[in-house]
């Protein structure tokens, strides 16, 4: 390398080290860059294209639930490895490293408008948000929780589904999450479900579908089996008819209640508990 060359290095890795990463993002609808901060403000909706970006846990939080309010719960609840599975110990490692939580679903209580809830919010940044033995555990002392308690449960789901790397251990978390879910309604408490990009498997066949009110993000996908494992099923490439899965087909098949977009989503809820909370508890 010559010195010129060398000096052109030197010049981009001072660039590099300068500009934080990810400051500009793209959009994958409309594939216009912006800016991170604008995104925050904007709570991750593109303001040319309104394309929700998928965020985690944290963000939810912060868009969701009021100021200061979200206390965690069992944060240390993790999976184990039953089966042995081939791979699955390292596959944890890094759901632990990309999403910085020990399963694929975080949990806890707080306020929405000044009223008790009771929130757990999937993460596809770890195993694809998938339904585990644990992710069933957190979530069912969650529900508990809001049984002592009388809160509203709401679950932002967020999933391919059931984790094959458990196989019956995890299927058995869609019965379990059901009966408990049964005891929440025997309650009277309320149940929302928030169905974001993508909800799959086994938590669409299970939790997805049995909230009292079923809302989702605009554009989320939502489906029992993905359009890839479909054509493999059907040995064909055949497309899929305009808008497959999306939230806004289902909707019209009755499947969902309502869409609502993410920056009115916290308005939306509070507007839905203070309406039916009350009236869900009287009845019980
Ligand atoms: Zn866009």
């Amino acid at each position: 390398m010559n010195w010129f060359e060398k000096m052109k290095t030197g010049i981009k890795s001072l660039i590099k080290r300068e500009i934080p990463q990810g400051i500009w993002i793209k959009c994958k609808k409309c594939s216009r860059s912006n800016y991170e901060m604008a995104l925050r403000r904007s709570h991750w909706i593109c303001p040319e294209c309104a394309f929700h970006y998928p965020i985690g846990p944290q963000q939810y939080i912060d868009i969701l639930i009021d100021k200061g309010t979200f206390a965690e719960i069992d944060p240390d609840v993790m999976p184990v490895d039953p089966l042995k599975f081939k791979g699955y110990k390292d596959k944890i490692k890094k759901g632990r490293r990309e999403s910085g939580t020990k399963e694929s679903v975080r949990t806890g209580v707080g306020q929405i408008d000044g009223q008790p809830i009771a929130l757990a919010i999937m993460d596809t940044r770890y195993l694809m948000g998938t339904l585990g033995g644990a992710t069933g555990e957190k979530i069912c002392r969650l529900i508990d929780r809001a049984i002592a308690e009388h809160r509203t449960l709401i679950v932002i789901c967020q999933s391919a589904g059931a984790r094959m790397q458990e196989s019956a251990y995890s299927l058995m978390q869609m019965a379990r999450i059901s009966a408990k879910l049964n005891q929440l309604s025997q309650n009277g408490l309320l149940y929302i479900a928030i169905l974001t990009d993508p909800t799959y498997g086994g938590v669409t066949a299970s939790f997805a579908m049995l909230g009292d009110i079923a809302l989702a993000e605009p554009g989320a996908r939502i489906g029992f089996a993905g359009p890839a494992v479909i054509q493999q099923f059907l040995g064909t490439d055949a497309p899929f008819p305009a808008g497959f899965q999306k939230a806004e087909t289902v909707l019209e098949h009755g499947f969902i209640d309502r869409i609502v977009p993410r920056d009115r989503m916290a308005e939306e809820l509070a507007r839905l508990i203070a309406l039916l909370a009350s009236q869900t508890a009287s009845h019980a």
